[in-house]
């Protein structure tokens, strides 16, 4: 969609913000409109790179005016629908945080990573609800619901939130909790940004400093045996154990270790929260014992600051393609499918196809909105591949296709807002990230407060007035 921005009124908005604007062609365009996911392109019709909350008023206000839709971007790590067309707002000038450490809260800005807080909050001793990499976004995260390997004890960290100020639609900024506006607050906690631009964030915080988890790796050939091995031994575990599996094709890189470059593996992986961390040695020991000599095993002692170790996501930017499936169960024939589309010989072209284990707080959401459906599952599954170049996301978006496929019989068919893939927030599958009465009041929030759908660009809950 081609939309050509007239000079006088640009220059009205550039005269007014304290951060800069670009139109296509001009300089800092393709930098400010660059997603982390290099397959997700945007070609917007302005970008504003935001430097508070006063430029993204007159962002969204001028977005009206010239009856284009907007979107918001920190990393480019999530984008659910590319902002085509509209202007978009880059916030990844804006990533302030503070640490109240009586209150145990964080109050963090728009732009804001994880990476960020860790080094204010672990000087007190506290730790927010990462996920499994420090370099997202922490307010797109917390928009979609936010779980990692603290999940199962403490839940989602949209549950923690407590305050967040809010661009609206009218460009007004408001102050939403859960004494101001508190349908919206309930909305705000994991609508995935439907109803405004989240300037600043505050949530709890809780005192985590050194944490049992880590990797036991082994080849894909024994993929059956550890799956076997995993469903039995996670179905026992407490909350306070987050654990998953995960197959890996890793790349020939001489930066991986060498026990791993250029290998396929399986590994089954986890992280312990208990007050005790030597409890989760004495959780991992029976799965050390069944299984044997890994190829690695990295289970320690971990602290806070390295949790990324656990998942070992990518920072740097690059191309992927990826789709996920809730699962009920990891029955014997669950098992077998996965392992016939990601395990010896099969040809997977997949970085990675994890699944983690559910339950505990994630279930127990309360008077909380819940981004994962109707409930019941008890695995997600998640896989990734490298989209460098068009026919690499062909090749991959096919496999997940094919995964998606195999695995269909063991799907609960709900969905996880954060886990819709680039493209793929369609109006059935957001439908499925929640329960049939929150998406009633989702919609109702959403006539309410965006009933033109200014906020389109994201895993879209639609006004009820609009074309579906
Ligand atoms: C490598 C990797 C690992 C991940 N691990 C996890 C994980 O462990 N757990 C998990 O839950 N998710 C995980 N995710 C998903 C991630 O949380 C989502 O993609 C999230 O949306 C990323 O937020 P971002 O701001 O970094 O991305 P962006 O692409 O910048 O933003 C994504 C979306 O968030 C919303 N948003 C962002 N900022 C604002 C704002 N200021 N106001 C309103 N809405 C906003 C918008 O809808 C935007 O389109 C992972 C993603 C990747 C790529």
């Amino acid at each position: 969609m081609e939309t050509v921005i007239q000079g006088s009124t640009l220059e009205t908005l550039r005269a007014g913000l304290r951060g800069t604007a670009h139109a296509p062609g001009e300089e800092g365009y393709e930098e400010a409109s660059r997603a982390w996911n290099l397959a997700a392109y945007q070609q917007p019709a302005l970008v504003v790179v935001a430097k508070g909350a006063a430029d993204m008023m007159a962002a969204v206000r001028f977005a009206r005016e010239g009856g284009l839709g907007v979107g918001v971007m920190a990393t480019g790590h999530g984008v659910g629908a590319a902002c085509d067309g509209g202007v978009l707002i880059n916030t990844s000038n804006m990533r302030g945080v503070r640490v109240d450490p009586v209150a145990r809260t964080a109050r963090v800005e728009a732009g804001a990573l994880w990476t960020d807080l860790i080094h204010e909050s672990q000087v007190h001793g506290l730790a927010g609800l990462l996920g499994s990499t420090s370099y997202v976004g922490i307010v797109g995260y917390t928009m979609g619901g936010g779980f990692g390997w603290l999940g199962r004890k403490y839940g989602f960290n949209a549950a923690s939130m407590t305050e967040a100020d809010l661009v609206t639609a009218d460009g007004e900024l408001v102050r939403v909790s859960a004494e101001g506006h508190p349908e919206l607050f309930w909305g705000l906690g994991g609508g995935g940004g439907n109803f405004g631009i989240v300037t600043s964030l505050k949530f709890d915080l809780y005192p985590i400093g050194t944490l049992y988890g880590g990797n036991l790796i082994y080849p894909v050939e024994k993929a059956k045996e550890v799956l076997d091995a995993y469903a039995r031994w996670s179905a026992e575990l407490p909350d306070e154990m987050s654990t998953g599996v995960a197959f890996l094709n890793v790349p020939p890189l001489p930066a991986l270790p060498e026990p791993l470059r250029g290998k396929s593996v399986i590994t089954l992986r986890g992280c312990y929260c208990g007050e005790s961390p030597g409890d989760g040695e004495e959780l991992v020991r029976p799965m050390r014992e069944e299984l044997g000599e890994p190829i690695m095993d990295t289970f320690g002692m971990v602290p806070y600051a390295a949790m990324d170790s656990i998942s070992m996501d990518p920072v740097d930017p690059m191309g992927a393609r990826q789709h996920s499936e809730m699962l009920s169960d990891l029955s014997p024939e669950a098992i077998e499918a996965l392992v016939d589309v990601a395990g010896a010989g099969s040809g997977s072209p997949l970085i990675m196809l994890e699944i983690r284990q559910l339950g505990g707080a994630l279930e127990r959401t309360a008077d909380r909105l819940s981004t994962m459906g109707k409930g019941g599952s008890k695995f997600i599954m998640n896989g990734v591949g490298p989209a460098f170049t068009p026919e690499m996301a062909e090749g991959v978006v096919a496999y997940l296709a094919r995964v998606t496929e195999a695995t269909r019989p063991f799907q609960t068919g709900d969905t996880y807002v954060n886990f819709m893939e680039l493209g793929g927030a369609s109006a059935e599958r957001v439908k499925a990230a929640y329960a049939p009465e929150d998406l009633e009041r989702l919609v109702a929030l959403k006539d309410r407060y965006d009933p033109q759908n200014v906020f389109r660009f994201n895993r879209n809950i639609a006004p009820s007035k609009a074309e579906r």
